[in-house]
Parts: structure tokens; sequence; C-alpha cells
């Protein structure tokens, strides 16, 4: 019995929501904050069972720190956006609550990010007794944990991780993001860090490309290679990896799309003077994107996400693909919801599940693989995202 505080009623808050209900016997009380609180009451009122909800602004630690001692939650879930990750950490130290998260902290005036403003909390986390679990959606997430399951049960040593996304989904709109269009921009415009025997190196973003046929009949679709958040810490936390490369499916319209964004100027993150007033043309842009949760009804297609390792076992060269495939339609009819926010969702609930049992447990800042992946693939199986392992 325990009471959980999911922060972001986006696309992902709201299948984290839904998913939580799910489950009254671990999330017995469920309060949902977030920035517009009709977005909140949209998300109760598709609910069979009672939850609270606050406005709250969570760039301000004592607002999140106030909210958290008025409704008195033993776990804060942060899906709202990666700016909001330190001020809701710095809030559950001032409280003494845990946290999870599923995107790692960005500084807004800059496009950039890096685990190296959340892996500072691991002592004042373990101080207060408290713990965080950063990454846990699909990607980052599900992936560390594939990784995680297939050391445990097929390798001695993984020497090379290859993460593949593919949304071969089709929204039928000219132009959209899966997910927060300001977050989905940012990271593919970065160049494409990879780490390749070793050491890191870089390319320009969406040139290095790979044409992956993936499996269940979604086919061949181009992949780009792109900087990840997972590959950070994979590459500390799975001992003997050589090379991480992420790759993920863009359309040649969502690139030529990005490209004339990004020449046009309308992906600058700094204010411009526009008439008087300073405009951030990212944020003037998310404004006029679709939302990600508006994409939900009538999206066909799917998506599947997966690992293909490549390492040893019992001193042979071993090779497998562990993926997931997740149905637009299915998640639109289990939570009104499309299968980014969806993929995403279900693994961020089924974290909060195994932190709040006690079966993932640590005190300081953790990322999923560094916990026994058994019970959380089980859960995938039961929750909506069952997973295949090949050999290859
Ligand atoms: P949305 O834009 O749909 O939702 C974000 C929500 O956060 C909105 O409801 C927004 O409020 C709220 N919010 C923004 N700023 C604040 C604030 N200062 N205080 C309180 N609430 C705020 O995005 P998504 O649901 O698509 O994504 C949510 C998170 O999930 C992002 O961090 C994204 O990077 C991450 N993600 C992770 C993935 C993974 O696999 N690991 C995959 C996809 C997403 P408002 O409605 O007012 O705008």
């Amino acid at each position: 019995m325990s009471k959980v505080l999911i922060i972001g009623a986006g696309g992902v808050g709201s299948v984290v929501v839904q998913k939580c209900a799910q489950l009254p016997d671990v999330f017995s009380e469920i309060c949902l904050a977030s920035r517009t609180v009709e977005k909140c009451e949209q998300i109760q009122s598709r609910l069979s069972r009672p939850i609270d909800i606050a406005h709250i602004d969570a760039n301000n630690t004592d607002e999140v720190a106030a909210l958290v001692n008025r409704t008195n939650p033993d776990l804060i879930i942060n899906v709202a956006l990666p700016y909001q990750d330190l001020p809701i950490m710095d809030a559950c130290l001032a409280t003494g609550v845990d946290y999870l998260d599923t995107a790692n902290y960005e500084p807004e005036d800059e496009v950039t990010f890096s685990y190296s403003w959340q892996w500072p909390y691991d002592q004042p986390f373990r101080d207060k007794g408290i713990m965080a679990l950063l990454g846990c959606g699909f990607d980052p997430g599900v992936t560390n944990i594939f990784c995680a399951y297939a050391l445990k049960h097929y390798f001695d040593e993984i020497h090379t991780i290859d993460m593949l996304d593919c949304n071969a989904g089709d929204h039928g709109r000219p132009f959209a993001t899966n997910f927060n269009p300001e977050i989905n921009l940012r990271e593919v415009t970065l160049p494409a860090k990879y780490y390749e025997d070793g050491d890191w190196k870089t390319a320009d973003a969406m040139t290095v490309r790979w044409d992956f046929d993936f499996p269940e009949g979604i086919g061949v679709h181009p992949c780009y290679l792109m900087y990840h958040e997972e590959m950070e810490c994979l590459a500390k936390n799975i001992p003997g990896v050589k090379n991480i490369r992420f790759w993920m499916h863009f359309s040649d319209n969502y690139i030529n799309t990005v490209r004339v964004l990004q020449n046009v100027g309308m992906t600058r993150v700094d204010p411009v003077d526009y008439e008087g007033h300073p405009v951030v043309p990212m944020r003037f842009l998310k404004h006029v994107l679709p939302e990600p949760s508006s994409l939900a009804e009538g999206y066909e297609g799917k998506t599947c996400i997966g690992c293909l390792l490549e390492g040893e076992k019992d001193g042979r060269n071993r090779k497998i693909y562990i993926y997931n495939i997740c149905h637009h339609k299915d998640a639109y009819a289990e939570a009104k919801a499309q299968a980014v926010s969806y993929t995403t969702g279900v693994p961020a609930m089924i974290g909060a599940k195994l932190m709040l049992q006690n079966v993932w447990r640590g005190e300081g800042v953790f990322h999923p693989e560094q916990f026994d992946p058994d019970p959380f693939m089980d859960d995938l199986n039961k929750h909506g995202l069952p997973w295949v392992v090949k050999e290859l």
C-alpha cells in the first residue's frame, strides 16, 4: 500500500497514471500534478477509481516540496520534462522521498544532455537514505534492462550493443513528434556520439545510416546513428563492453523537415527579439506542433525497439536480438495513447512498482541495469510490453 505523486500530465503521464491505477494493491493512492491542471482533470475523468490532482510548477523546488508535504507520497514519478529533473530531485532531498524519471536532465538554454548533472546526487541521496532510479522509460529504460538480462542469461561478456528504435507507424499528420517536440528536436539535432573500441567518437547528426530489417513484417527501414543517454551509463555498468551505438528510424520527410527547421533558425533555443518581445523559436515551434497525446486516435502501425547484442559465452561468439513490438492501435484501445507514450509509461510504472515493493531497492542514484532484470522482464510480459529473444 503506497502513495505515489506523478508529475507531468502529457502523453507519457497519462499512460503512467492509467497503468498505476490498474494496480490498486501497489499504488493505493495516486496524485497527478502538472502545470496545466485541466490536463490532469481530463486524465482523472477517464479513470474508474478516484485520484487526487494538483497544479504544480515543477521548476520550483519549494512548490514541489510543499506538495510532497501536503500529499505525503512514498515516491515521485517525474514524467514532466528533463528541465524539471533537478528541481524535483532537490525536493526529494528536502522531503526524504524516492524519485524516478524517464529522461536525463537538460539545461533549457543549451542543447546538450548528460547524466553529469544527476550523478552527483548519489551521495546526498545516500546520506538521506533515499533512492533515485534514472531513465526508466523504454529507451532509456527497457533498453538498459535488455542488456542486463542478456548479460545475466546469454553472455559472459557483451562487447557490442546496437540499440534500434523504429516507429513504423503513421499518424497521418504532415509533421509531428511522438514525444515532447522540444525535447525530441533538441535530441535529434545533436551530433551523433557513439562508443567505439572503448572511446567516444562523434559524427554529424542524421548522416550515418543503416537500413535495418525489422522483424514481424515491419521490414527494412532507414535508421540513423544518434546519441542517446543510456549509452553513457551502459558504458560504465556493462563490464567489457567496447562498442555502443543507438539507431533511430527517421523517414525522409522527417529528416527533410528537421533540416529546413534548423536552416531557418526555428530550432534555436536562445531568445530572439520579435516586435519588442523575446521569443525562443524552439518554444514557439513546440507551441504550433501537435501535442504527442493528440496523435493517438487513428494512429496506424507499430513500433519495434530492441537491442542487438554481440559477445562471448563459454569462449564462443554469440549474437542475440531482444525486442518488443507495440501496436499503436492496441495502445489506443487500452489507454487512449499512441505507442511511444505507452512504451514509455508502462516501464515507468513497473520501475515504480518494483521500488515500492522493495524488489529494487538501494540508497543513492541508480540506473535500471544495476538491478536484477528478471522481475522487470516478467512484468513487461504481464503489463502490455511482451518481448522476444532471437538467437542469430
Ligand atoms: P508532453 O509534452 O506530452 O508532456 C509533458 C508534461 O509535463 C506536460 O503535461 C507539461 O505541462 C508538463 N510540464 C512541463 N513543464 C512543467 C512544469 N514546469 N511543471 C509541471 N509540469 C510541467 O511530453 P511527453 O509526455 O511526450 O514526455 C514526457 C517525458 O517523457 C519527457 O521528459 C520525455 O523526454 C520523456 N520520454 C522518455 C522516453 C523514454 O523512452 N525514456 C520516450 C518518450 C518520452 P503542459 O501540459 O502545461 O505543457
